[in-house]
């Protein structure tokens, strides 16, 4: 991560590592938040929910980055700091409503389908200023920045394109000045593609298998 910051001029510390944690246990998360990483990231609910019971986040952000469902975002709203793959104004009406039962103020990114692939999460590009825009006039929620999953593609070099587009449409969006958003973050890149991602402009990584091995399905 340091060697891309530097490779194309910014600061190593301007980057933040999430651990993608799904399938590895709680001692494994301890132990990456123990190693220094800036967050943990979960993709499901229930593993969520019983490696917290076990202690696995204590000193470190934790952030959600699975498919979002609907009907788990209350167990959700308030557990995490933050939660990444927001894509829809039913969402932002349920984590708002939520956020003001308990008093608090959710951070969130929006993901984008920035491949415009069929069937996956995120809203498309062309949409994202309605959905901003939504999501700024709708209390107990804070918009950090955005995220994307680029398409798999089998050279990390091939995602640079879409890596490009999701920091023009960051910058874009940042210069529009919304209320109450915020683009400080842009979440993309993961083990096979962090570099890339970093030198198109990324300043999250959501990285699992460098860091805690392959996942056993
Ligand atoms: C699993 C996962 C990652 C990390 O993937 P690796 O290839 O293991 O680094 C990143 N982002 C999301 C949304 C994931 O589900």
């Amino acid at each position: 991560m340091a060697e891309a910051a530097v490779r194309s001029g910014r600061d190593p510390k301007e980057i933040r590592l999430v651990a993608a944690a799904k399938m590895h246990d709680a001692a494994a998360v301890r132990e990456a938040i123990a190693a220094g990483v800036d967050a943990v990231g979960e993709n499901r609910v229930q593993e969520l929910l019983e490696k917290r019971a076990q202690g696995a986040y204590a000193g470190a952000p934790l952030h959600f980055i699975g498919t979002l469902q609907t009907n788990k975002i209350r167990q959700l709203v308030g557990v995490c700091d933050m939660i990444e793959s927001v894509d829809s104004e039913r969402q932002i009406e349920m984590i708002g409503k939520r956020a003001g039962a308990l008093g608090i103020v959710q951070d969130v990114l929006i993901e984008v389908n920035i491949g415009r692939e069929p069937g996956k999460s995120g809203v498309a590009p062309e949409a994202l200023d309605e959905l901003l825009a939504k999501a700024g006039e709708t209390p107990g929620v804070r918009v950090l920045g955005l995220m994307a999953i680029p398409p798999f593609t089998a050279n990390p070099a091939d995602s640079r394109p879409y890596f490009d587009a999701m920091y023009q449409l960051f910058i874009d969006m940042s210069a529009k000045k919304y209320d109450n958003i915020f683009m400080h973050f842009l979440s993309m890149g993961m083990s096979d593609s962090f570099s890339e991602a970093i030198k198109a402009g990324a300043n999250m990584v959501r990285i699992g298998t460098a860091i805690f091995g392959a996942r056993r399905y």
